[in-house]
């Protein structure tokens, strides 16, 4: 045996990576506070303080990316401190980048750090049902789904299993080591904690409404009855503790005061908010297709034209229909502000406003317009982009991948059969696989990669950075993993397989030709005989 291959050695490695992870987690939560408040020096050290930790385990436990990470934020720290504790656009943006990235290490399948010698680094689930083969086949599915699940065949398992970690969620049996015995155990877990842990009940039989509001007692956030199969748990865990990725919101300001731009800039960097401001109205449409904010602080009166009219020419591009625009002005007179109001705007403002005021509007419109947005790029079944919104992508990715000279390779992937599904199951059992392969390929792919819903069981993937043979590799691993998955059913259990075809960009091909090209690749491995992933050459 090779030093590599002992295995106590490398259950010593796997307890030290741990450290770093968790390190690593908590750095993400003192910079998500940042999404909440203004930011005070006191945050700068408590962020500076964690992420010195981080950098001494990273570097004490040979974890080279998260060294590098934390080395990068230390440096953004120091030119903060270095601004005298004043957050810049520039500087949000650099450690925001910094910190999604620090997110995603070994978070997903593919990622290289998955590839080394960590276990899975996210939080476990914990499983607890009576029938042990049952659970040892729905962890083996979950863990298709990129899941780490651990199953407990005993109460004292469960115990000792709480007592080591808590686990991201768990899936507890009503009756698992004897009557109601399961309820009480997520009860126990539960006490003394601050946040509740996320519990989905389980029981082979509809309950009493006693039961379900015991279950709700014990933090069950979900109670499901009869089949339990992989994907519908899978879905519900996904939103139960769905890390938000905080991308810092954008905001474009027009005034013409050099001085009041800056001072409303300050006042929004300093809740991590990125700002771009303009002083000259004409030059707003530009910063507009430039900067791409989230939302737009207008100036009333300005010498050129006035608030409401640059609106009004804003207003008239559909692109930016929906972008939440506020009026910032001296103004009080309050019929002045409807009539504002009435010309596209969506708040009105009077200085001197509190910076906390100005925080917390900026905020709550900027989020309801992402979520506004969110809903008109993102088909509702599956939360994949839709059709129109894949091919913008597409079309970015490709004139990013020229400019780039990186690869850029495209696949549709079609279910096989589908009609079949539908006319044996029903529909609500075909909407049902559909969503499990949406969530089969977020799961799987990376976060690069954006997948789209094209049609009703069909759907296509933009893999930038990604060759013909890479994206064939990654294509077909996947098509066999979720061939293996069985959802229960009647008469039988039902499993599906699906058919891809990909294509490389080449040349000056455009997005047009490009997808047609992986559907010509596509409809070759549909006469091919299905259940296969072909490339066009
Ligand atoms: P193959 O692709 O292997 O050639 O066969 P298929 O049976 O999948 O062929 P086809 O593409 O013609 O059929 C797709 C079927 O998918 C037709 C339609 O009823 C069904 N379908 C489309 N959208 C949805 C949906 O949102 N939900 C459900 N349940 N079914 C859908
Ligand atoms: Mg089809
Ligand atoms: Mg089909």
């Amino acid at each position: 045996m090779t030093e590599h291959e002992d295995p106590s050695r490398d259950r010593l490695k796997n307890h030290f990576a741990q450290r770093v992870i968790h390190q690593a987690r908590h750095l993400l939560e003192v910079w998500q506070r940042l999404q909440r408040a203004e930011w005070t020096s006191a945050d700068l050290a408590e962020l500076t303080e964690a992420n010195g930790y981080l950098l001494r385990y990273a570097e004490r436990f040979e974890q080279p990316e998260h060294t590098q990470l934390a080395q990068g934020i230390k440096h953004s720290l120091e030119a903060v401190k270095a601004n005298r504790g004043r957050l810049s656009s520039d500087l949000i943006t650099e450690l925001s980048q910094l910190m999604q990235r620090l997110s995603r290490t070994g978070l997903r399948h593919g990622d290289q750090l998955e590839q080394t010698f960590l276990p899975p680094l996210r939080k476990p689930v914990y499983l607890a049902l009576q029938d042990q083969e049952r659970a040892q086949r729905l962890a083996q599915q979950m863990d298709f789904f990129g899941l780490y699940v651990q199953t407990c065949d005993s109460a004292n398992a469960f115990r000792a299993a709480m007592a080591e970690r808590h686990p991201a969620a768990i899936v507890m049996e009503v009756d698992f080591a004897g009557r109601g015995t399961g309820l009480e155990l997520a009860l126990e877990a539960q006490k003394g904690l601050e946040h509740k842990l996320p519990v989905l009940f389980f029981s082979h039989e509809e309950t009493d409404t006693p039961t379900r509001l015991a279950a709700v007692r014990a933090g069950g956030q979900e109670y499901f009855t009869g089949a339990l199969d992989a994907s519908s748990l899978l879905e519900k865990i996904e939103t139960l503790t769905r890390t938000a990725h905080y991308e810092p919101y954008r905001v474009l300001i027009v005034d013409d005061s050099k001085a009041q731009a800056m001072h409303t800039e300050m006042v929004l960097n300093s809740a991590g908010i990125v700002t771009q401001a303009i002083t000259e109205p004409a030059l707003a449409m530009g910063a507009l297709a430039e900067f791409q904010p989230d939302l737009i602080i207008l100036d009333m009166y300005m010498p050129e034209c006035l608030g409401t009219e640059l609106a009004k020419v804003i207003r008239q591009h559909e692109r930016y229909v929906s972008v939440p625009i506020i009026y910032l002005s001296a103004e009080d007179d309050l019929d002045k502000q409807l009539d504002a109001m009435s010309e596209g705007g969506d708040d009105f403002l009077t200085k001197p406003i509190k910076p906390r005021h100005l925080i917390a509007t900026v905020r709550n419109r900027a989020k309801r317009a992402r979520s506004l947005k969110a809903r008109m790029v993102r088909d509702s079944l599956t939360g994949l982009f839709n059709h129109t919104h894949t091919l913008q992508l597409l079309e970015d990715a490709r004139s990013r991948a020229r400019r780039d000279g990186r690869p850029l390779t495209f696949a549709m992937i079609d279910i096989d059969h589908f009609k079949k599904v539908n006319d044996t199951y029903g529909h609500p059992m075909g909407d049902r696989v559909i969503k499990s392969l949406a969530l089969f390929l977020k799961q799987r792919l990376r976060k690069t990669d954006h997948i789209g819903r094209y049609g009703g069981e069909e759907f296509a993937i933009v893999l930038p950075d990604t060759d013909l043979e890479a994206a064939h590799r990654v294509l077909d691993e996947i098509r066999r993993r979720f061939a293996e998955i069985h959802y229960p059913a009647q008469p039988h259990d039902l499993s599906c397989t699906f058919s891809a075809g990909i294509a490389e960009l080449r040349d000056d091909l455009d997005s047009n030709a490009l997808s047609k090209q992986a559907d010509e690749a596509l409809y070759r491995a549909k006469h091919g005989g299905r259940n296969r992933v072909e490339l066009f050459t």
